[in-house]
């Protein structure tokens, strides 16, 4: 019985020093190595000297990706990049559909040149939202985000994202109250929401400034495209000179769309 008591004892205790402990490190959702592998084996992104697949990243924490696209140029729609980035396959449908089907003709109809460039601040960087030092990681953790900056067009004229082409005063803030919805991630929903998948298109957006049809056309365009879309007049004033598209997953199945 003596025994007995001090085998219960002791696993009491180990079980004790476990939950002191914490909970177990953070990992990286299975998802995203899902998301990435099943892009790649249905070949959804074309290689090209311009885009091919590196190393895997591996860490710091639950950073990186199993297959960066090195991309310099997003080959279907003619665009170069900045500077190369890394980003996961899903993104790199992702932008150049979007370039493709949305930007190109945006470009073509309201300024008469196509886009060559797409501006970028960057795409992969292991941080947390909002550069804070607790909440959750950024999809930038996983290089499943790119942040646009602007566009140079053929004829050599740069279009930026910028306050000028802010919504004033915002729409989405009575959006999110109206399609406020719970998810698994609970805060996190309060602090970023947006129209639900249910919501047939993104609401229209009032841009300033003369390129104000164009930026609309842009970002809803976005809004269709990637999962998320922050830009200038999000709220959270962490998103003005850039648009911030990412391919993360929302809500409990997944499919929820953030558009800001
Ligand atoms: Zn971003």
């Amino acid at each position: 019985m003596a025994g007995f008591l001090s085998r219960v004892s002791a696993l009491l205790f180990v079980a004790i020093a476990l939950a002191a402990c914490g909970r177990a490190p953070e990992q990286r959702a299975e998802w995203r190595g899902q998301a990435e592998r099943e892009c790649v084996r249905n070949a959804r992104v074309a290689m090209s000297p311009q885009i091919r697949v590196t190393r895997p990243i591996e860490g710091p924490g639950v950073c990186g990706l199993e297959l960066p696209h090195r991309v310099e140029a997003f080959t279907r729609a003619g665009t170069r990049v900045s500077t190369p980035v890394v980003m996961t396959c899903p993104m790199v449908v992702a932008m150049d559909g979007w370039l493709t089907e949305v930007v190109q003709p945006a470009a073509v109809d309201h300024f008469g040149s196509p886009v060559v460039e797409v501006m970028t601040a960057g795409t992969y960087n292991c941080r947390r939202m909002l550069n804070r030092s607790y909440g959750p990681m950024s999809e930038h953790s996983y290089a499943n985000a790119m942040d646009v900056t602007g566009f140079v067009l053929a004829d050599g004229r740069r279009i930026r994202v910028g306050r000028a082409s802010a919504p004033s005063p915002s729409p989405w803030f009575w959006q999110n109250e109206r399609t406020m919805g719970v998810s698994r991630d609970g805060w996190f929903d309060l602090m970023q929401t947006g129209p639900g998948e249910d919501a047939a298109a993104p609401p229209d957006i009032t841009f300033g400034g003369d390129a104000k049809p164009f930026w609309r056309h842009v970002r809803n365009g976005a809004c269709n495209t990637f999962s998320t879309t922050l830009g200038p007049g999000s709220e959270d004033g962490a998103h003005e000179e850039h648009l911030h598209l990412d391919m993360a997953r929302h809500g409990r199945d997944g499919r929820r769309r953030i558009c800001r």
